[in-house]
């Protein structure tokens, strides 16, 4: 059943830390902002032991600091993206670790966001464990999210494709893409986004190649020499779910 028509759209992000949604689909997020979702990104900590070591060389930081500073940067690449609601969990990193309660909470936002599509990390990652931990939160959560029995009177989740986006050493997760976005219209307010994460500045130039390269995939993808359609920037994803179609 479709949503009525005077309902917006929604699409929910679930992020280990706080910048990996801006690497990851901040494209596709600022894209379905432009037409008219509502995307929400669920934050589950800020990365401020794992993912913020240019921070860490600051002379006296500490914890409550690095946190913050993350914060505000998450809140800026959110502003820029156009994302409808930051919620961060500050559930804590390397490791992430979330108790039933804190599943809960990622139900509860699941529910309340009813979302047409997700996304989160490879299943795979040996490099950063907590990335592919809140890939399997999402699946769990996902799960209780259109359990009848869960908070019975609530509203009971659909079936939204997860996608997964792309990870940091795309090869060594098995993360196989199937699915590629032109960002094209919206790739300056990613780039504005990569732009307001201070703290990781040698992945500014590295995000932005693998775009251009996710481009020229999208590009052979669409029909290549023979009509395919031009494309400068793209992200690609990974979808665990099949599709369900009339027509092939
Ligand atoms: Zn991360």
């Amino acid at each position: 059943m479709t949503a009525p028509k005077t309902a917006p759209r929604s699409a929910l992000v679930i992020s280990a830390h706080a910048a990996d949604f801006v690497w990851r689909c901040g494209g596709a997020i600022a894209l379905h902002a432009a037409k008219g979702y509502e995307v929400t990104v669920l934050c589950l900590s800020f990365g401020e032991r794992g993912e913020s070591a240019k921070l860490w060389k600051q002379e006296g930081m500490t914890l409550q600091r690095v946190k913050d500073a993350r914060r505000a940067e998450a809140e800026q690449a959110a502003e820029a993206l156009g994302v409808h609601d930051l919620v961060c969990l500050d559930l804590g990193d390397y490791p992430l670790e979330l108790g039933r309660a804190d599943k809960d909470r990622v139900v509860e936002v699941i529910r309340k966001v009813q979302p047409s599509f997700m996304l989160s990390h490879s299943k795979y990652d040996p490099y950063n464990t907590d990335h592919m931990y809140a890939t399997q939160v999402a699946l769990e959560c996902r799960m209780i999210a259109q359990a009848w029995g869960h908070n019975p009177g609530e509203k009971v989740l659909g079936a939204p494709q997860l996608y997964l986006f792309e990870p940091h050493q795309t090869e060594q997760m098995g993360w196989k893409p199937d699915t590629f976005l032109d960002i094209t219209p919206v790739w300056e307010k990613k780039r504005a986004a990569i732009e307001c994460m201070q703290g990781q500045e040698h992945l500014w130039e590295y995000y932005t190649r693998v775009a251009i390269n996710r481009a020229n995939h999208f590009k052979r993808n669409s029909g290549g020499q023979s009509g395919g359609r031009d494309c400068k920037y793209a992200e690609g994803f990974e979808s665990i779910f099949p599709r369900t179609v009339d027509e092939l």
